[in-house]
């Protein structure tokens, strides 16, 4: 008789430390470890192009970390358990949880069938410290505001240790290929026309797994955290997003790495940080029309604006405006952007053009490596002042001052924005207030070699004000 197997589905748990699903699953039966592209379920938030191929090489890495036992599927994830368990004698399939709604969804349905063929379902937290059912008001209502959510939920572990677990001690592997499995390379994960060469350039995930980026950043970048996270050119951040995302590293690994350290500003902000994360997850477990609709109601009332021609020099990196269009090329360029650019650029597209969070918030998904959908509706709807603990609207970051406190000598500007380069730092972030001369010595003429600024900053800042006053009438 055929031994039994149970199926340990991977999804955003690419790794084989801290990965619960795997270690309870490998202390039981023989196991076969499966990825499966799902495109069908995710509807508009299939994932973008600069995730796959950050996904590419996180399976690839995962592959080989399982020795090479890891098999790949695509299509629907109900349809591909049902033929697998008519085929072959499995026992259990195990995963660890997802919040996004489409996914508790599918996981649903997936559950009541296993339900009623008798084959055993065992799930685990693998993606947060906290569950958001976990932390919950007296009146076990959830928490919309970050403070008493951090507070209540969160205080207590600040320097503590939470339970991780190894990497599983022996594994036994189902040895045959399956039915319906697939190739990696079939997965079709790097786009056909190469443009992610400049992505190559910047990331290295074939080669430097989640700890060790942790490790340099603690090493390099944690002393100095606080205030150098704010300066998008001193790379002081962890650069861990995409690593957390695809679960290449666990939020126990990178919490328990802190423990023990010299309590310090830049440790207490790099958890809090952490903590947003988790708050960002807990709003869209509780709130799951979030990335689609305005947790604020009144701001389905805001007279926000059709124009596609700004939109598209938005994406483009083409406003005129120095620091949006650095930040906007660094997205292009390397799939990730610094944080306070990213706040800068989405206020700039919901404020000074009132374009609705939306359209930003689809541009960031197929850009960003790190695209994930709790942390990027819910910064977007922060950002536009639309969301449960929002920056207030009439917070508009203004892209000249901004450049000129945290882009100090203009590196990171002249970095992306390389028409720029040679302009004095003192019209770096406003070319033009620059004279005909100036900028002629620093050989640009604006409108030829460098947008005009495509918006008054001023003006756009009053007109966005007045669009927000017409919200008071409503009162939600
Ligand atoms: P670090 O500063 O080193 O922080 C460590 C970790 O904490 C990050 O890796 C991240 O997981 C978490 N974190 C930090 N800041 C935030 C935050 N504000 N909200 C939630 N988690 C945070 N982050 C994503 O992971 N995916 C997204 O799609 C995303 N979209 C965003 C869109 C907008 C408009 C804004 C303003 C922010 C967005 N963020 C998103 C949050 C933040 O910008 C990134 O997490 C951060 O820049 C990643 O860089 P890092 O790993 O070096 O961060």
């Amino acid at each position: 008789m055929k031994k039994e197997i149970i199926i340990v589905w991977f999804r955003q748990d690419l790794r084989i430390i801290d990965n619960p699903a795997l270690f309870e699953a490998s202390k039981i039966a023989q196991i076969l470890p499966i990825y499966i592209l799902d495109d069908i379920n995710p509807g508009e938030w299939q994932m973008g192009e600069a995730s796959r191929w950050w996904l590419y090489h996180a399976l690839k890495s995962l592959k080989s970390d399982l020795k090479g036992n890891l098999q790949f599927f695509k299509g629907d994830p109900l349809a591909i358990l049902e033929k697998l368990i008519q085929a072959y004698r499995i026992r259990g399939v195990y995963w660890n949880r997802c919040y996004e709604p489409w996914r508790i969804h599918r996981d649903k349905k997936i559950k009541d069938f296993l339900k009623r063929e008798h084959i055993e379902n065992r799930s685990f937290n693998a993606s947060l410290i906290r569950e958001p059912w976990e932390v919950l008001k007296q009146d076990d209502s959830p928490y919309k505001v970050y403070t008493p959510f951090l507070k209540q939920g969160y205080s207590r572990l600040m320097g503590e240790p939470v339970t991780t677990l190894p990497e599983p001690s022996q594994y036994l592997f189902f040895p045959d290929k399956v039915q319906g499995a697939t190739e990696l390379e079939k997965l079709k994960l790097i786009p056909a026309i190469p443009w992610y060469t400049s992505l190559n350039a910047f990331w290295e995930p074939q080669k430097i797994s989640g700890l060790q980026k942790l490790n340099d950043f603690l090493e390099n970048g944690l002393q100095d955290y606080d205030p150098g996270r704010d300066y998008p050119s001193r790379t002081k951040t962890s650069r861990l997003s995409p690593y957390l995302k695809f679960g290449q590293i666990s939020p126990g690994q990178i919490w328990n790495a802190l423990f023990g350290r010299k309590e310090s500003s830049s440790l207490f902000t790099f958890r809090k940080e952490l903590v947003w994360r988790e708050f960002s997850y807990y709003l869209l477990y509780h709130f799951p029309h979030m990335p689609i609709q305005n947790l604020k109601k009144k701001f389905d009332h805001f007279p926000w604006s059709s124009k596609t021609d700004t939109l598209i020099s938005w994406k483009k990196g083409q406003t005129g405006i120095p620091l949006i269009d650095a930040g906007m090329r660094e997205l292009w360029q390397t799939g990730q952007m610094h944080n306070r650019i990213r706040m800068i650029t989405a206020s700039f597209l919901v404020k000074n053009l009132q374009i609705h969070w939306l359209e930003g918030a689809k541009w960031f998904w197929d850009c960003l490596v790190d695209a994930d959908l709790a942390s990027n509706s819910a910064s977007w709807q922060w950002v536009a002042g639309s969301g449960t603990d929002a920056s207030p609207f009439f917070r508009i970051f203004n892209p000249v001052t901004q450049g000129e406190k945290y882009d100090e000598m203009g590196a990171y500007t002249r970095k992306y924005v390389p028409e720029l380069a040679d302009l004095p730092d003192k019209y770096l972030f406003k070319p033009w207030t620059a004279s005909e001369s100036i900028l002629s010595q620093a050989g640009i003429t604006l409108g030829l070699h460098y947008p005009a600024p495509m918006t008054d900053l001023a003006n756009s800042r009053k007109e966005a004000l007045e669009a927000y006053q017409s919200l008071k009438l409503f009162p939600h």
